[in-house]
């Protein structure tokens, strides 16, 4: 059926959901909704939502709450609960949240219309947490264009099945399943062909996509995808340490447009807690892995996730994470305090960690961080970076008005992933400019464009 009328979209979590977003508004659009983002406007408002953490799972919680009072102003409109959250809770959401029409797991996208009809027709309340072995697949149209907007999440494949012991993921998304290499290349021909310039493919252990398939590897659809016209940048999460590969690293060192910059999660320095993690590898063979990268590619950027507080983490085991930042300096990190999941094994496990004392220790590790993240930044200064230039910078450099009447002060990120401001007075969004840096702060660096005047 067509309607008319408008759809909000709201993300919460991560990289993937943005992706998964996206495919959601092309439904609704297919629909005759047009998308907004005025909340007070929308017909329709979808929640797309995240459970990896218990705060990301009340914030989609509050979010849909809110809700109830609009719904009886405008009994027309319909509320749903998408992804991670509405797959683990199926209809107990309703519990929460009496006022929602349609709660819609994470492999029930291809259903999303259906289901709307449904409700159209008078149906009161759909649930749909259905396994799907197939990946829904929708390809950008005009609607998803903006010319703003150069940098892409392309998902590969779903699912896990890595079952790390703290880890909702495999439960709520489902066994591991690849994307066909073909859809992906013409999925990111077309992102190219409308202006995007540099794409993050997305899964949760990008080494094995393809595998169960019998496909080619995932090095090989990087080579695919770097031949793609008007691609300059190709950027990938997640690789799990266990199985990073040799081709993996040439990949990085000798494809053009793979960038120099890889995140590889580590999780803890300890050994004995990466044991009940699940994770399969040691804090040894994880450095050793660093080795062989760095062998290859020597000024790589690298960035890692890491839990503290996981159950029966000591002071000891959290001592030997410390220590693991100081071995490797990381050029950033996402540390996280370790969020009991009740679907995950780890919630069953003895010794807990208060939370005071997961906050104490989250808080030291990002101290320690920040001083590695402002020493990598500061070691770049006087260096050239090259920049993809993402837009205007909302902040202004103190005394930046008096370098230049016609300068605009734009932003964008260098290979590395680091955040560069510059002034300029002709760059454009998209643009590949080279930057002299010379100035660091703790999470961005200033320059100017190389061959330009100095400003200062
Ligand atoms: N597949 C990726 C990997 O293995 O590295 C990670 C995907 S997960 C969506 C992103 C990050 O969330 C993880 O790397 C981990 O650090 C964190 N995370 C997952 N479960 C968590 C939990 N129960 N508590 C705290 N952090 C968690
Ligand atoms: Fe979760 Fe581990 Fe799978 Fe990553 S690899 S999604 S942490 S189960």
């Amino acid at each position: 059926m067509k309607y008319s009328g408008y759809a909000y979209v709201y993300t919460i979590g991560c990289q993937m959901n943005v992706y998964d977003s996206e495919k959601l508004a092309l439904i609704l659009s297919s629909y005759g909704f047009e998308k907004t983002d005025d909340m007070d406007k929308a017909d329709i408002v979808v929640c797309n939502t995240c459970s990896i953490r218990h705060k990301a799972e009340e914030k989609a919680f509050s979010f849909l709450g809110r809700f109830a009072k609009i719904k009886k102003k405008k009994p027309h409109l319909i509320t749903v609960m998408a992804g991670c959250v509405a797959q683990q809770e199926g209809k107990k959401a309703f519990e929460r949240i009496p006022h929602l029409d349609i709660v819609l797991g994470t492999q029930a996208f291809s259903r999303f219309g259906k289901h709307i009809d449904a409700v159209k027709s008078g149906k009161l309340r759909v649930v749909d947490i259905e396994d799907s072995s197939m990946i829904y697949e929708a390809m950008p149209d005009s609607t998803c264009f903006d010319e703003n907007k150069i940098s892409r999440f392309v998902t590969i494949m779903q699912g896990c099945e890595n079952f790390c012991t703290y880890c909702v993921v495999p439960y709520v998304r489902g066994r591991e399943r690849s994307r066909d290499p073909e859809k992906i290349v013409e999925e990111i021909t077309l992102l190219a062909e409308s202006g995007v310039r540099e794409v993050t493919l997305l899964g949760q252990n990008v080494n094995s996509y393809g595998q169960k398939e019998g496909g080619i590897s995932f090095p090989q659809l990087l080579a695919r995808i770097n031949e793609i016209n008007g691609i300059y940048r190709i950027r990938f999460a997640t690789s799990h340490p266990k199985d990073l590969s040799m081709d993996l690293i040439y990949a990085i060192r000798d494809l053009d447009k793979v960038c120099n910059h890889l995140h590889l999660p580590v999780q803890s320095g300890s050994n004995q807690v990466l044991k009940k993690m699940n994770r399969g590898y040691t804090r040894e063979k994880y450095i050793n892995r660093i080795y062989d990268l760095k062998k290859q590619c020597p000024d790589i950027a690298l960035s890692t996730d890491m839990i503290v507080g996981f159950p029966s983490e000591s002071k000891n085991d959290f001592y030997d994470t410390m220590n693991l930042l100081r071995e490797i300096e990381f050029d950033s990190i996402f540390a996280f305090a370790y969020s009991n999941r009740s679907s995950a094994p780890a919630a069953k496990f003895p010794n807990q960690i208060d939370e005071k004392e997961k906050l104490d220790r989250l808080n030291q590790l990002l101290a320690l961080q920040e001083q590695y993240t402002e020493k990598k930044n500061k070691d770049l200064v006087g260096k050239v970076l090259e920049v993809l230039v993402e837009g205007k910078s909302g902040k202004k450099r103190d005394g930046f008005e008096q370098i230049g009447k016609n300068l605009e002060q734009m932003t964008g990120r260098s290979e590395s992933n680091k955040i560069v401001h510059f002034p300029s007075e002709h760059a454009k969004i998209g643009d590949r400019i080279n930057i002299r840096i010379k100035d660091a702060y703790p999470h961005s660096l200033w320059g100017h464009p190389v061959g330009d005047c100095e400003y200062r």
